[in-house]
């Protein structure tokens, strides 16, 4: 991306604030103006003060010339003060507010991404965040300069190369020979700097993703002693951080040393030519000073230069990351039109196979056939395809060959908010949202009464738990037990009434008596509608009305308990694998003393 590109893209976001741009540009005018006041004033007294000497006045002579100056000066200090004060203050509003519309800009875009988005390496939390983050900032660093920085000091430096140059010609072009230069050595020093600035993002951002990766497997570090190790890795990581920020500023602080050594040199290059001008009296004496002032304003905002083309180019950097979020078109999540007036849950799944966006292939042909109001169970080991199924049916991704029918109608013809809206979840862990029982039993629906969710927590059998709590139903969510945090995921469910509903593993996280206690609640939430449950508790699996029994991304049988035992096969094996871990006879044995 070039910086004209960077700024097209910019142009939505600051077109609301044309006015206050104006504005600042015209603030930006006038500062430039009065900042040639000083070098005109101080020129002005130095002629005076000469030829009052010459004429061999003294102090009582100079009280008018010392008032007016003394006016002038003051009037226009004042009168800057409100020209930086507004140029600030605009600037700053303008970078505020276009800043807080580009992150929302990105946040109201990665909603409306589907799943492949968000697994893909480069979009994990903390890498997506830094991404983010880093674009809104320069990007806003970007606006922030132009109108704190970039426009006032080239204004100012234009105007006074303009008096150079209408001063004398040679002075001016001096003036004007060593921008070029100055211009090429920060080039230089951007162009050396933009290789190792690339690297340090990669950097940041590796570190601080291996900063959260640290806090979320600190109990296996420490189980396994490993504490010693993960701060070696770490240590690494900063060593290379280290080494890449120690190059930057090596470089920087080299060309800061070349720049102000050209600056000097056109320094003395004015004070020997204005010198040489007034001796031969082309020049009053006051032309001296006049002329360094000048200079001083011309490269003023070339001293900034270099920081300005860092930040630009932090902008280049960033940008294309923050850019690319939200040009990312292929992930926006696509729905088709039908809108229907309740799902009945006829599921069918024709041929249909599934390649994970890294490549992964989970689902080979897969065929099944599911009657509105059935429970059907998919069985297999770990890894054989069973989320992934789910995945699909909710269509977190689209399949890649094959056809998925619910209701006879092709799932991608569904609206999608309508169609999840009748599509309800139960994972083995539940995101349990910060706030209250009440704030997260309502997820389910918005607008849900408080005498709703209490009939819910009802149903799901948790009220009567909720009011043994001191706060009731104001208690903090997080708090609660595994089982009781999956009765609220049971909860939500029953306000939001779906006709279809999908269980993954609802019990695998809780112990025996939670797993027992929750068994009414899931009976419940059963009722009335088509349930898929994916589970390796035996008692889930021979109640279901249809078993399908999956083996690496293939449905290898299906049928009934009693069917598929007879088959001698896949199920037969797992079941029994089921049962001898459960050691049976032991339990039966015990069962028969009592
Ligand atoms: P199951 O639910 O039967 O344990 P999954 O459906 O979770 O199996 O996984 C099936 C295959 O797909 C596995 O090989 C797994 O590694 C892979 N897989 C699951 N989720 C993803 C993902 N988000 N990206 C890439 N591969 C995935």
């Amino acid at each position: 991306m070039s910086i004209w590109d960077i700024f097209k893209r910019l142009q939505p976001f600051v077109r609301p604030y044309r006015s206050l741009i104006l504005f600042a540009l015209l603030l930006t005018l006038l500062g430039a103006l009065t900042a040639q006041v000083n070098p005109i004033v101080l020129r002005y007294t130095v002629d005076t003060i000469q030829s009052m000497l010459d004429r061999g006045w003294g102090v009582a002579q100079s009280t008018l010339l010392l008032s007016q100056i003394s006016l002038i000066l003051f009037a226009k200090e004042v009168i800057n003060t409100f020209i930086v004060f507004g140029q600030r203050y605009y600037g700053e509003k303008i970078r505020i507010q276009v800043s807080s519309e580009l992150s929302q800009t990105a946040v109201d875009r990665i909603l409306t991404y589907g799943l492949s988005f968000y697994s893909e390496n480069t979009n994990q939390k903390g890498k997506l965040q830094t991404r983010i983050d880093r674009g809104v900032e320069s990007l806003t660093k970007l606006i922030q300069n132009f109108f704190i920085d970039i426009l006032p000091l080239s204004a100012n430096a234009i105007v006074a190369l303009v008096i150079m140059f209408s001063a004398n010609v040679y002075v001016g072009s001096i003036a004007l020979s060593i921008l070029p230069v100055y211009f090429w050595v920060s080039y230089k020093q951007a162009e050396r700097l933009q290789g190792v600035r690339r690297k340090l993002k990669t950097q940041r951002e590796n570190k601080s993703s291996g900063l959260i990766n640290l806090i979320e497997s600190v109990l296996v570090i420490k189980s396994f002693v490993r504490e010693k190790y993960e701060g070696k890795r770490q240590y690494q990581l900063q060593l290379d951080l280290m080494e890449s920020q120690l190059r930057t500023r090596r470089t920087n602080f080299l060309f800061d040393g070349i720049k102000s050594f050209i600056e000097q040199i056109g320094v003395v290059l004015i004070i020997i030519l204005t010198a040489y001008l007034v001796l031969d009296q082309q020049m009053s004496i006051g032309a001296i000073m006049f002329h360094i002032l000048l200079f001083n304003n011309v490269s003023a905002p070339i001293r900034q230069l270099h920081r300005i083309y860092d930040e630009m180019n932090d902008a280049l950097t960033y940008s294309e990351g923050f850019f690319d979020i939200l040009d990312d078109a292929g992930a926006v999540e696509t729905g088709g039109s039908y809108v229907p007036s309740r799902i009945r849950g006829d599921i069918e799944m024709r041929d249909v196979s599934f390649t994970y966006p890294n490549g992964t292939k989970a689902l080979h042909n897969i065929s099944i056939n599911i009657r509105a109001g059935q429970t059907v169970a998919l069985v297999g080991l770990s890894g054989a395809g069973k989320s992934t199924l789910i995945n699909l049916l909710v269509r977190f991704y689209p399949p890649d060959s094959g056809q998925i029918l619910l209701d006879d109608m092709p799932l991608d013809r569904y609206d999608l908010p309508e169609l999840r809206d009748d599509l309800g979840m139960v994972l083995q862990k539940n995101h349990i949202f910060k706030g209250s029982i009440a704030e997260n039993i309502r997820y389910g629906k918005m607008d849900a009464t408080y005498d709703e969710v209490v009939e819910a927590a009802r149903q799901a059998y948790l009220h009567e738990q909720i009011m043994e709590l001191p706060d009731q139903y104001e208690a903090d969510a997080q708090m609660l037990s595994g089982g009781q945090q999956q009765r609220i995921a049971i909860a939500r469910l029953f306000l939001k009434n779906p006709s279809v509903i999908f269980l993954d593993e609802p019990t695998a996280s809780l112990d025996a008596i939670a797993t027992e206690q929750i068994k009414n609640s899931l009976d419940a939430i059963k009722q009335g509608r088509t349930v898929i449950i994916i589970s390796h508790s035996l008692s889930q699996i021979i109640d279901s009305d249809c078993i399908y029994v999956m083996k690496k991304g293939r449905v290898v049988e299906h049928g009934t308990h009693d069917e598929l035992y007879e088959m001698n096969g896949t199920y037969r094996e797992i079941f029994n694998a089921s049962a001898r871990s459960l050691n049976l006879d032991k339990i039966a044995r015990t069962l028969d003393k009592e």
